[in-house]
């Protein structure tokens, strides 16, 4: 067994791992990189990237059949080969995991392609495909081994006809018919996909509500667009029975007018991530794998001093940009520990020498057609932390580029505090709120105002003008809604 010593050994290769590896390289911090797939994790394998290219591919197919009202016409004749759309995705996640593998090489990161486990607080044993094994000891470690599909015997994903979301970016023909249990982000994004190509579509979710946890006046928006393209959508509702037949799945499910079974051509399982911390060795190093996350303070440190963790393995949110944002705080802090900068160890940063993550405006996106968007407090949350709250709201309906492009579905919100006219969150859904929300971030982030976001000039005709009228309504001053609206 082969025996190497590195300054820092970070623990995957997802969004923050490969983050950490670009980062500590930049910062000159010898570092290694364990990530037993392709670089980029979950998200530029089979979560993020995957998901929006396929989805991409469904609104083009949309637009192109649903173009008669533009004059463009003959769409009616379109096909979408899955096959084809899968080989596309396969090539964006081609490029890019090949291009982050890149990026490590040139910031003088080493990949260490196997699986790590640790065997001691400052050691760990890197197996690669070929058995070789090789052993790794560090003078800090960064733990960034991310998430993975919560299962539910209840639900046996089977990759056949039962199936996670790794599956489903996979299929290369159509179902005729869909159940996906578990109406999550991820649950009607994929789902959507499948309906917007013509496959029929149910959603089950156990929850009241679709996309838990959003504010309903947003999720309603997109119920109403599902159900335009013939999804069945059913809340407060429970699997409570599920196999493989065969040629079909049988589901039953438990809803309050009673038990209903469903039969479907394939059922995907949506149900939630959960942080991955089984069979990494955390019990060696003093951490718990029985806990629900890994506990963090504020400078991405877990409870063993030289040992940081970032990303989805530190609980929910779980969201590849904020992984990669603690990734960037943790580097940095093992960077200026490496440094000699000792102030903020062991007994807590009191000298501010290290960097902090406080996940004050970190957005949230769903995918969806139309896109649902949120950075910061939704009105309801901002009142619940005690914020005298004012709103100003502007519909797509009114804004001259969503009508041009022929999205007029949703709206942008602009959360305030009364006392200080601060920007406390941005709300929005409708097309292309994946991009508009930035604006929403940098507003929220730097504390703005409504009235400096409503007083600076944004281009026309654009989609960015709601978020300036949005501002403005606040003060009943938008231009071009009615009085009262
Ligand atoms: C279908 C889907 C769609 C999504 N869409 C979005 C989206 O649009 N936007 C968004 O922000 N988020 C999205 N996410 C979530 C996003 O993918 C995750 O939040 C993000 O990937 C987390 O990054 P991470 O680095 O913490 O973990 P991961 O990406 O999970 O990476 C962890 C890496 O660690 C490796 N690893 C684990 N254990 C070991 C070990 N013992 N040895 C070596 N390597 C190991 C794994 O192979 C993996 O590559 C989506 C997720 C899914 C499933």
């Amino acid at each position: 067994m082969q025996t190497e010593h590195i300054h820092t050994l970070v623990l995957g290769g997802g969004p923050a791992g490969y983050a950490a590896g670009i980062r500590l390289g930049q910062l000159k911090v010898p570092a290694i990189v364990a990530e037993m797939d392709n670089v980029g994790g979950v998200c530029l394998n089979r979560g993020c990237i995957p998901s929006k290219t396929l989805i991409s591919a469904a609104r083009r197919y949309w637009d192109a059949r649903h173009g008669a009202e533009f004059g463009v016409e003959g769409g009616e004749a379109l096909t979408a080969n899955l096959e084809k759309i899968v080989a596309y995705k396969n090539l964006v996640v081609k490029k890019l995991t090949g291009g982050i593998a890149q990026l490590l090489k040139l910031n003088g990161t080493r990949w260490l392609k196997g699986r790590a486990e640790l065997t001691g607080p400052h050691a760990a044993r890197v197996t690669q495909a070929d058995g070789t094994v090789q052993e790794i000891t560090f003078d800090f470690l960064l733990l960034a081994p991310g998430s993975v599909p919560v299962s539910i015997p209840l639900m046996p994903v089977d990759g056949v006809r039962i199936l996670d979301s790794w599956h489903a970016l996979d299929l290369t023909s159509l179902p005729k018919s869909l159940l996906v249990v578990g109406g999550g982000v991820i649950g009607l994004e994929l789902g959507g996909f499948m309906a917007t190509l013509g496959a029929q579509v149910t959603v089950v979710e156990a929850m009241e509500q679709c996309m838990p946890g959003t504010d309903p006046d947003l999720v309603k928006v997109v119920l109403r667009a599902l159900k335009k393209r013939g999804v069945n959508v059913l809340t407060s509702a429970r699997v409570t029975h599920m196999e493989n037949a065969g040629d079909r799945v049988i589901t039953r499910v438990a809803t309050a007018k009673g038990e209903q079974e469903f039969v479907s051509d394939l059922t995907l399982i949506t149900v939630g991530r959960k942080p991955n911390l089984a069979g990494i060795g955390l019990e060696h190093a003093g951490l718990d794998p029985q806990a629900r996350f890994l506990e963090v303070d504020a400078h991405l440190r877990t409870k063993v001093s030289h040992i940081y963790a970032a990303g989805d393995v530190t609980g929910a949110p779980l969201l590849a940009h904020r992984a990669t944002k603690q990734a960037e705080i943790a580097a940095e802090n093992i960077a200026r520990l490496a440094a000699g900068d000792t102030a903020g160890d062991a007994a807590g940063d009191t000298a501010g020498h290290l960097a902090v993550y406080n996940g004050h405006a970190i957005p949230a996106v769903a995918y969806t057609d139309p896109e649902v968007a949120c950075v910061g407090l939704s009105s309801a949350a901002a009142r619940e932390a005690g914020y005298e709250v004012v709103c100003g709201r502007f519909p797509f309906a009114a804004c001259g580029r969503a009508m041009a492009g022929g999205h007029t579905d949703g709206y942008i919100e602009v959360v305030t505090d009364a006392k200080t006219d601060v920007i406390l969150g941005v709300q929005m859904v409708g097309a292309e709120v994946s991009e508009l929300i930035g604006q929403g971030v940098v507003a929220v982030e730097l504390g703005l105002t409504a009235r400096a976001v409503g007083g600076a000039v944004f281009a026309h005709p654009t989609l960015s003008e709601s978020f300036m009228e949005a501002a403005k309504a606040v003060h009943g001053e938008a231009i071009h809604v009615a009085p009262g609206k």
